[in-house]
């Protein structure tokens, strides 16, 4: 059985940075306003993800990673939405079949806190009652360490901890709300440092740097027509003074970040027939439409979405982004 667990883990957990983004999210879920995050070894050795939101309480520390034990149920009575925010209550479960978990957390209004350390979905020991000062950290050593090949693969692989600041970086300029830092281990300053601010553009600046957030133009779309497609849609796009090699595009549906292919190519498409001489784009969008609008791939750990009248929708943000793209470059 526990081979099975180990496999099916494995797939919900493929790589540092999706055990990172699942910390992240259950941050982010507990109403956190700081979150930091640090890495040992492109996330191997360690990842830590300190929060101060609600945290967990002593009750729920014994199930806490039993797979399907989540608090979020309630929250997300219909079927049709449950399915939209992808798998629940797998992600903490999942990481101690292939990895060394311990969370520490203290709730509000406690005097103390909890640690306690989880292998194979049970708890290893009693909690034991520790000094805590505000909401939960949760440390995963030596993930894939019961994963021979998959360690290799990772460690020949190009650092891992890249694809942990550019997550976080995506994480920072959408919930802007919300100071997030990135480190790396031994390292003297953090490579993601974000305090919370009102303005989106100086979030996109402290984290992507002027270069890029010199070079934005604001966008704004929406349609609420039930035969067509109802969505709102506001971000930022560059002008044709962004200079970049690669497409950027941070996605955020219903405040989750995903990635819709279609709509990439189809605003790179606009930027080569718009702007002919202009490098790839930097595209931040954040789209809201009714939950059972959107399709999220059955695989866990796909962020590949499908919407419901995708093709409306992408036409729209299309035409607007065209627009757009023409009066900032008359
Ligand atoms: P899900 O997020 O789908 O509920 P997870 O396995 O990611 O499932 O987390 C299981 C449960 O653990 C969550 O429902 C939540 O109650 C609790 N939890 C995890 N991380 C935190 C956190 N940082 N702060 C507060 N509660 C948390
Ligand atoms: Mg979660």
């Amino acid at each position: 059985e526990s081979v099975v667990n180990r496999i099916a883990a494995g797939e919900v957990i493929q790589r540092p940075v999706s055990a990172v983004k699942e910390l992240v999210e259950n941050s982010l879920d507990a109403s956190s306003t700081s979150i930091s995050v640090l890495v040992k070894d492109g996330g191997l050795k360690l990842i830590q993800v300190s929060d101060d939101g609600h945290g967990i309480r002593y009750e729920d520390l014994p199930i806490l990673c039993e797979r399907h034990t989540t608090s979020k149920l309630s929250k997300y009575e219909d079927l049709q939405s449950i399915k939209s925010m992808g798998f629940r209550g797998e992600a903490l479960a999942s990481m101690t079949y292939v990895g060394h978990v311990t969370v520490t957390t203290i709730t509000r209004g406690q005097l103390h806190g909890y640690r306690v350390s989880y292998r194979d979905g049970v708890m290893e020991n009693e909690p034991k009652a520790c000094a805590a000062v505000k909401g939960t950290q949760i440390v995963i050593e030596n993930l894939f360490y019961n994963m021979v090949a998959r360690r290799k693969t990772l460690q020949n692989s190009a650092d891992d901890y890249t694809k942990i600041v550019d997550l976080l970086s995506r994480f920072a300029i959408h919930h802007i709300d919300v100071s997030f830092s990135c480190r790396k281990h031994g390292a003297a300053r953090a490579d993601v440092h974000s305090v919370a601010t009102p303005s989106r553009l100086n979030a996109i600046r402290s984290v992507y740097g002027l270069s890029v957030a010199q070079n934005l133009i604001k966008i704004e779309a929406s349609d609420n027509d039930p035969s067509s497609s109802v969505f709102e849609m506001d971000g930022f796009i560059s002008n044709s003074n962004y200079v970049a090699k690669k497409t950027t595009m941070v996605l955020f549906i219903n405040d989750r970040l995903v990635e819709c292919t279609a709509l990439k190519r189809a605003l790179e498409v606009v930027y080569v027939a718009t702007l002919p001489k202009a490098s790839k784009p930097f595209i931040y969008m954040s789209i809201t439409l009714p939950p059972e609008h959107v399709d999220v791939n059955v695989h866990p750990t796909k962020r590949e979405v499908s919407l419901l009248n995708q093709e409306v929708i992408v036409e729209k943000i299309q035409s607007v982004v065209e627009s757009v793209l023409r009066n900032s470059n008359e």
